[in-house]
């Protein structure tokens, strides 16, 4: 989470918003998403109204293009997370219907707006959204995240490489991404780095974690503690 946060001040320029996770949830939706395999799940979250983004920390991950009021909760920690479904990268954005049976649901689309937030688990795949992620999105309030998890044993989910796009690494320093030769990727999973082993005997090699809003712009993720301040916020550059 320390190095996540670094990144995420490093590049701060990128974003023309943040928010703020705190570090506990998610813990637990890592261990959420390894229970739920080879399933995707998805998570809805609202913010906690009693707090607030703390002011120094706000001001020191702001890009110099930040706007306010860019999405619904925006400013506030993110509270509680509760699963809402499972399924396969289609079928997890559309709820099931004793979450969608109300007069309102045609109107709100296929995730009802229960939440505030949205996140779903790419269990061995990028943390990139899909066109299906695109459309789901679009009636987040708030912002959307993904989680993307890579882990062996594989199960019936080899790592799945083959898609563009800007990756957000949990637990390495950023670095560039290894040329797609088939060969080449073969040897690397040979050797790859294990940050942790799960509850579930998975050992985890990648986490990846982006959050972006509807129109596709990437929101800074901010790792925080039960204070509010983000791991490692010592040890930013001032
Ligand atoms: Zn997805």
């Amino acid at each position: 989470m320390e190095t996540y946060n670094s990144d995420s001040f490093a590049t701060r320029e990128s974003y023309t918003a943040q928010i703020h996770l705190p570090g506990k949830v998610f813990e637990q939706l890592v261990w959420w998403a390894l229970q739920a395999l080879p399933d995707e799940i998805l998570v809805g979250m609202d913010i906690d109204a009693n707090t607030p983004h703390r002011p120094e920390v706000e001001e020191k991950f702001m890009g110099s293009e930040h706007t306010s009021g860019l999405f619904q909760g925006q400013g506030f920690t993110i509270g509680e997370a509760h699963i809402v479904n499972r399924g396969d990268s289609y079928s997890v954005h559309h709820l099931p219907e004793d979450w969608t049976d109300d007069m309102f649901s045609t109107s709100r689309g296929s995730r009802a707006g229960r939440f505030t937030h949205w996140l779903h688990t790419h269990p061995n795949a990028p943390a990139i959204p899909s066109h299906a992620d695109a459309d789901a999105a679009q009636e987040t309030p708030g912002v959307d995240m993904i989680l993307g998890l890579r882990f062996s044993p594989e199960g019936p989910l080899p790592w799945f490489d083959d898609v563009d796009g800007v990756r957000r690494r949990v637990g390495v320093e950023a670095q560039p991404e290894p040329a797609k030769s088939r060969k080449r990727s073969f040897f690397f999973r040979q050797n790859l780095k294990v940050l942790g082993v799960a509850p579930s005997g998975h050992k985890i090699h990648e986490i990846q974690l982006i959050a972006f809003r509807k129109n596709g712009l990437g929101i800074n993720v901010i790792l925080v503690d039960d204070d509010g301040l983000p791991y490692g916020w010592n040890a930013l550059p001032s």
